[in-house]
């Protein structure tokens, strides 16, 4: 674990003008364009990013296309790949430090969790899928004696990854790892207000040996670099991490240009449900103000529903109370603190007016609801809960993506079932109870990705990420998704 001392030397480093990283090098925007970096620590300028356009997606592109066709890392033996991908992973991680306080100015996550989620994440990820590419066999199909049926596994071509900020580099290197092991060439496109990290990633993978052009950066504004990415005829596929609006028009560009295929992986509403026979119910509180509230809510896996079941409703919701206080909310750079920056005062806004709507429509504040810290500049925001949320109100229906818990009881198994799946999205959910048929019934019934039982999160890279119905579909992580990044060709062989 990173050491106090080491961060406060990092968190003055002077981090200057960002170029976007094209065919190997930094490079300018067309027009020479840039945008400021505001830390959501203090509110303050710090560094500042190309702002990319149209023209820079399509050198990008161009760049990716070239090293693809030049077969030097596509058509390159998967011992290669993992060689130079293993590299890469042991440099992410000499960085680790340097990294992960980068992450946290851009993003405010507190650094506790930026350290591990983040580079230490990332590192783990890109090693995952460098051991496992030269495990990757074709097959033989069983057909009759006169003909011989190959399946082969090819790389796509390029692939476009367009990340959120919460976690850009763990999200980023759930994609670009799997995409690049199966041989493909790719564009990033980050999170406009947190881009530092993936920009810094791209020159490590260039230091480990990654050939020019095969794994490019591209920042500026969503609406211009990601939609030229969307829209570019000669990117085979995008992998998407965000927000479901943006995940729609990410389907409409490719049916308005060349059919590439879309992964997406978007919001969700995830119920965390307590049933009276949790094992360890103060446990269980712990454990879920930790699965809202860290990185101040913005966890795409976030139990931001809480279902409680009437009988042991009053004590849990006080160890919840309890649990809620004790954390430490502030400067995302100091070790002390469990809860960090809200990501941008712009997002700090959305949050509040949630809070204001679901005190409008009779929720009832228990606790939070407010901006703190203000003396500081920075964006940041007590913890939150409401209760009485009934299932008509937004709070129940819509993603916040802050430190905003809305909970609501339950008396029956069957109405535990009803009021989780009352919703458009399918991401994550938990259960905590002692009864195993409970908790195997519970997975059964409950539509999402993942379904925790007696913990909230933690799930590492061994098992796929990804949701049902309005939370997407493509999977991150595991085996899995390699699958994604790799296109089958049929050889029909007559003997
Ligand atoms: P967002 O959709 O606003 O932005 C995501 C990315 O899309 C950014 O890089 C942005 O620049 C880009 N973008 C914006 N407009 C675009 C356009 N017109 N065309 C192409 N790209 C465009 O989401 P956000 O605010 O960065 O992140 C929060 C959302 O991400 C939440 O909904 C959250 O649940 C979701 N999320 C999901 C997961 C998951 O694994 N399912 C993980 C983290 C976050």
């Amino acid at each position: 674990m990173i050491s106090q001392n080491a961060i406060e030397t990092l968190r003055k480093t002077e981090i200057g003008a960002q170029g976007l990283f094209i065919d190997g090098v930094q490079v300018e925007a067309t027009g020479g364009a840039s945008l400021p970096v505001t830390s959501p620590i203090d509110g303050r300028p710090f560094a500042s990013i190309a702002d990319g356009n149209a023209a820079d997606i399509d050198r990008a592109v161009k760049s990716a296309r070239k090293a693809f066709e030049k077969g030097s890392w596509s058509r390159a033996a998967p011992a290669f790949r993992k060689k130079v991908l293993t590299k890469f992973a042991e440099l992410v991680e000499k960085h680790a430090d340097e990294l992960a306080v980068l992450g946290v100015r851009d993003n405010g996550t507190e650094i506790g969790m930026a350290y591990k989620a983040e580079p230490l994440s990332a590192a783990g990820t890109i090693r995952y899928y460098a051991e496992a590419i030269d495990k990757v066999y074709g097959e033989i199909a069983p057909t009759a004696e006169n003909v011989l049926g190959l399946i082969h596994k090819e790389p796509l071509g390029v692939v476009g990854v367009i990340v959120p900020w919460n976690f850009p580099l763990m999200i980023g290197a759930w994609k670009i790892a799997p995409a690049l092991a199966a041989g493909n060439c790719v564009v990033v496109k980050p999170p406009e207000i947190a881009s530092l990290t993936l920009l810094r990633l791209a020159e490590l993978a260039s230091e480990a040996g990654l050939p020019a052009g095969v794994l490019n950066v591209v920042t500026g504004l969503g609406a211009v670099t990601g939609e030229a990415l969307g829209l570019h005829m000669d990117v085979d596929a995008i992998a998407f991490t965000g927000s479901g609006p943006v995940g729609r028009r990410l389907l409409e560009y490719s049916a308005r240009s060349n059919l590439k295929r879309v992964f997406l992986e978007l919001g969700g509403k995830s119920p965390n449900i307590v049933f009276a026979d949790a094992p360890d119910l103060k446990q269980a509180a712990v454990v879920s103000a930790n699965g809202i509230f860290r990185n101040s809510g913005q966890v795409c896996v976030a139990g931001s529903r809480l279902l409680v079941q009437s009988a042991v409703y009053d004590r849990f919701m006080d160890e919840l109370l309890q649990a809620t206080m004790r954390l430490k909310v502030g400067d995302p750079l100091d070790l002390a603190n469990d809860v960090g920056a809200v990501s941008s005062a712009e997002q700090l806004d959305k949050n509040l007016g949630f809070v204001a709507r679901a005190t409008e429509e009779g929720a009832r504040l228990v606790t939070g609801g407010q901006r703190m810290l203000t003396e500081t500049g920075g964006s940041y925001m007590t913890p939150t809960i409401f209760e009485n949320v009934m299932q008509d109100m937004q709070l129940a229906r819509e993603e916040v993506f802050g430190p905003v818990l809305g909970v609501m009881r339950f008396e029956t198994e069957e109405e535990a079932v009803r009021l989780a799946n009352s919703t458009v999205y399918g991401l994550a959910s938990a259960v905590w109870t002692a009864n195993l048929s409970t908790a195997h019934r519970m997975v059964r019934a409950i539509n999402a990705g993942v379904v925790h039982v007696n913990t909230y999160g933690g799930a590492d890279i061994t098992v796929p990420l990804g949701g049902v119905k309005q939370s997407g579909f493509g999977r991150d992580k595991s085996l899995h998704a390699l699958e994604k990044y790799l296109e089958l060709k049929t050889a029909w062989i007559a003997l």
